[in-house]
């Protein structure tokens, strides 16, 4: 067997006047995502980790940001890409954690709906995917809610020999 890990992390600032898109999910908020797309860091975060799995480079590599192709554009297309470029070359997802650090509001309630979606677009069952959230303590800046940061690791296996 062999197995492989990858990391990513992403931090997007929060400003008046922008949804907050998180794992494709809309959270009402009175603050949103700065971003070149719609700034979905933990979809950013979890696109790095698995182009990281396979030393595939990373997501500014792939999708520029001074690329108007990407402006404003879902994130969903992000990590299509990076799983067909991981299934392309035999491996597929054994699971995934993540880690939202957002001051404001509590996610408990949309983490079911950001799991089912982010499974949706990977084609892989919800139990493969973890989705946790924290507070900064009011430190730093997450914590004084000037941006949000995603952690995520993935775990990938071959599953055909290319
Ligand atoms: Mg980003």
């Amino acid at each position: 067997m062999i197995f492989r890990t990858g990391l990513g992390y992403d931090v997007h600032p929060l400003v008046a006047g922008r949804p907050l898109i998180i794992g494709g999910i809309t959270v009402p908020h009175t603050l949103g995502t700065l971003g070149h797309s719609d700034g979905d860091a933990l979809l950013h975060a979890v696109t790095d980790a698995l182009l990281g799995s396979l030393a595939l480079g990373d997501i500014g590599q792939h999708f520029p940001d001074n690329d108007d192709a990407w402006k404003d554009m879902p994130s969903s297309i992000f990590l299509e890409k990076a799983i067909n470029l991981v299934r392309e070359k035999g491996f597929d997802i054994v699971n995934i954690d993540t880690v939202i650090i957002l001051e404001k509001p509590k996610l408990k309630p949309y983490i079911p709906a950001i799991r089912e979606n982010m499974a949706r677009i990977l084609s892989i069952s919800p139990d493969m995917i973890s989705v946790k959230a924290t507070t900064h303590e009011k430190m730093g800046f997450a914590g004084e809610e000037k941006g949000w940061a995603c952690q995520a690791l993935v775990m990938v296996q071959k599953t055909e020999e290319k």
